[in-house]
């Protein structure tokens, strides 16, 4: 058995809509109440040994009775926003990520996740799935749903989107065996080199349409917001019985909405790509070789040129993770030490090689290297002998 994400866009009616937006609200409403918790418990004591998602469950009840709101959420999303609270605990105490923050009532992407039990999430037909507080949503791809459904989590983009995201639980869809085995290095012109066939995936750059198209509606949206705060200070000095807010200014909103449409196209360009390529892996190779990312720290680039790299390799390998689990595929993680120095053909270690060495010769036996595909043939060696 394996496990694996389905992306569904649904279309919540009226009412469900409604009930989302509460559930949102009570989810957050929940993360919020438990990290002041925590932070103040280890205030108090510094000592005290750190809670498991457990014992915050076993606080809901009060939580509950204490803002009657809570008990119109689904039981279970409250019990997996504290799951998710912990996690976000653990990582940032494993330095993975930064620490847990408040969720502020206008964020960015609004969600909360329903956990499967006693056949509380069923699909319906071919187009439909029900989900508990909520009934049936309807849903556009027409895939059967065959799969055990172990848990949901339901969103609301920026733009007004809504997705639900399952997670499945079903046999291998194994892909053919082709006997094949590849090597790949991660870079930052290439996002993938591979140790075989002159494979190359070129790292996808902004659209450059799109990026003029960001850049000048993030600089209307800097401009409106000012604007508005002027307009709201200017409130305040008049006290005016209601003061204005950043929301009541609809062409801050519009903004707003129009910089988020455009990551959101941005993001699914890339998203598309990365998802070719991960089948394209899957479906040609049976064992596959990754470097490992956590020790490579290379880019001294750019700001921002750093984080779409960081985050596409990132996105990277996850597919692969799950890509190679799901199609019955082996994966294995390298860590790169040494892979781009030493040669692929006799094994001589020829020296660190600043980073714009982009070939050599190796003088033990004269092979001329590609710097990369010489890397992802160390990867491939490593991984597999
Ligand atoms: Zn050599």
């Amino acid at each position: 058995m394996v496990t694996k994400g389905l992306k569904l866009r649904i279309y919540p009616n009226k009412q469900q809509r409604q009930q989302l937006a509460q559930n949102f609200g009570c989810a957050r409403f929940v993360w919020n109440q438990m990290l002041a918790m925590l932070e103040e418990r280890h205030e108090n004591n510094p000592k005290a040994s750190f809670l498991t998602a457990y014992a915050l469950n076993n606080l809901l009840p009060l939580l509950k009775k204490e803002h009657p709101f809570l008990k119109e959420a689904e039981s279970t999303s409250l019990q997996v926003t504290n799951q998710h609270l912990i996690d976000a605990f653990h990582a940032f105490f494993k330095k993975e990520k930064g620490h847990p923050k408040f969720k502020a009532k206008h964020a960015f992407k609004q969600s909360y996740t329903s956990k499967f039990v006693k056949g509380n999430i069923q699909p319906v037909g071919h187009h439909g799935i029900r989900l508990p507080k909520l009934g049936i949503l309807r849903f556009k791809a027409g895939q059967r749903l065959s799969e055990t459904i172990r848990q949901v989590t339901l969103s609301r983009t920026p733009t007004g989107k809504y997705f639900a995201v399952l997670t499945v639980e079903g046999e291998n869809q194994a892909f053919p065996k082709t006997g094949q085995t590849i090597g790949c290095d991660l870079g930052v012109k290439d996002l993938l080199i591979g140790s075989v066939e002159d494979l190359r995936s070129p790292t996808t750059h902004f659209d450059q349409g799109l990026a003029r198209k960001l850049r000048l509606w993030q600089r209307k949206l800097a401009r409106r917001q000012q604007l508005a705060k002027k307009a709201i200070a200017w409130d305040h000095h008049q006290k005016v019985p209601v003061p204005r807010i950043l929301a009541d200014f609809k062409n801050v909103t519009k903004a707003r909405l129009q910089v988020a449409l455009i990551h959101e196209k941005i993001a699914n360009q890339r998203m598309d790509k990365l998802h070719k390529l991960t089948t394209e892996l899957v479906k040609t190779y049976d064992r596959i070789a990754l470097e490992n990312l956590r020790t490579k720290n290379l880019l001294r680039n750019h700001a921002l040129a750093r984080a779409i790299v960081n985050q596409a390799w990132g996105e990277l390998r996850r597919l692969l993770i799950y890509k190679c689990a799901w199609y019955g595929k082996e994966l294995k993680l390298v860590n790169p030490y040494k892979t781009s120095q030493i040669c692929s053909t006799c094994g001589h270690d020829d020296g660190k090689k600043p980073l714009n060495v982009r070939e050599w010769t190796c003088p033990q036996c004269g092979t001329h290297h590609d710097r990369d595909v010489n890397a992802a043939k160390n990867i491939e060696r490593l991984a597999f002998g």
